[in-house]
């Protein structure tokens, strides 16, 4: 059932501590996604279950085997799409594929896979003549090819546009029901959101959080705002009275009322029983940027490379 489990993992650069104390399981076939500020210590992190780094202190277990001890296992079973991967230019799409199946023991159908990452026209073309998209999906299908139960994507989508973005959205959920286990590490939060069965919050080489999306979002501090109109008469202490409400205005005929918890079921529940109908209801949903704030005090920034694609 447990397909990662990580314990107290520890790693330094010199004086430099990376990761300071993580701890988190994924279970078999959830996409698990770890999100957090710049220098947080997530790529330490997943660069250490791939066994591509050598923890300090702490212990991982990658479906019951070593990342160091067991190297050579663990390749057998988890694929890694670390950040700025790189080819030889010159390699062609299939050439690609088809070598770095050979390395496995009991590799996926390269061609399969390049079908399902819509590679196949691209299959005699070079490396350095792949769009960023392309270039994306390749890593992603080289991550795949070893046929392994994990998958580490890290950036998955940046550089893409919103297409080709929520394209790649689609093909991981694909993946995922093929029953690999995800590992996710993105600066994304709309991505972390519709993708994570679970995410955990890195922060200063700690983890902040670990829970469902909406689990996250609702231990948010960010307040709600519920807005309304109003017909008959509406006496304010209906709505000051009430626990999850912090403040109340009128602005323009319109009611906002601020507040936390279950705001939209705590205002509508007194309107009901004022006898008073509501018109034209809104609310201003939290989201996953709202945790990230609350839970490591600062706002999600998207890499610089896709700051400047947008503009
Ligand atoms: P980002 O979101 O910017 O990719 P991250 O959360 O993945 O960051 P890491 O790349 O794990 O964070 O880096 C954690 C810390 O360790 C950072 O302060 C980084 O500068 C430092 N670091 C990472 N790799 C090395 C290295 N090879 N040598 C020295 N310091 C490093």
């Amino acid at each position: 059932m447990t397909a990662l489990e990580v314990r107290n993992l520890h790693k330094r650069y010199g004086q430099h501590v990376a990761v300071d104390d993580v701890s988190f399981t994924v279970d078999e076939g959830e996409i698990f996604g770890i999100i957090g500020p710049n220098g947080a210590g997530k790529t330490t992190t997943v660069e250490s279950i791939a066994g591509l780094r050598r923890p300090d202190s702490g212990s991982i277990s990658v479906l019951g085997l070593d990342p160091v001890k067991d190297r050579a296992e663990v390749r057998e079973r988890l694929g890694v799409q670390l950040q700025e991967s790189s080819f030889p230019d010159a390699i062609k799409v299939a050439e690609a594929l088809e070598l770095y199946s050979s390395f496995y023991r009991d590799p996926a159908d390269w061609r399969e896979l390049m079908e399902l990452l819509d590679l196949t026209q691209k299959r005699s073309t070079q490396y350095k003549a792949l769009s960023g998209g392309q270039k994306q999906r390749l890593s992603i299908a080289l991550a795949l090819v070893g046929n392994p139960r994990i998958a580490i994507l890290d950036e998955l989508t940046t550089g893409l546009d919103p297409q080709a973005r929520r394209d790649t959205w689609s093909l991981i959920e694909r993946i995922r029901d093929r029953g690999v286990t995800i590992l996710l590490v993105t600066h994304f939060m709309d991505e972390a959101e519709r993708l994570s069965d679970r995410i955990a919050v890195i922060d200063g080489g700690r983890v902040a959080a670990v829970d469902t999306p909406a689990g996250l979002i609702a231990r948010s501090s960010a307040l709600q705002q519920v807005r309304f109109r109003v017909r008959q008469p509406l006496d304010e202490s209906v709505l000051t009275d009430l626990p999850d409400v912090t403040g109340v205005e009128i602005r323009d005929g319109r009611w906002l009322v601020t507040g936390t918890g279950e705001l939209l079921s705590s205002v509508a529940g007194a309107l009901a029983r004022a006898e008073v109908v509501a018109e034209d209801l809104r609310v201003d949903q939290r989201n996953l940027d709202d945790a990230f704030m609350t839970f490591t005090g600062r706002a999600p920034q998207a890499p610089a490379s896709f700051q400047r694609e947008v503009g």
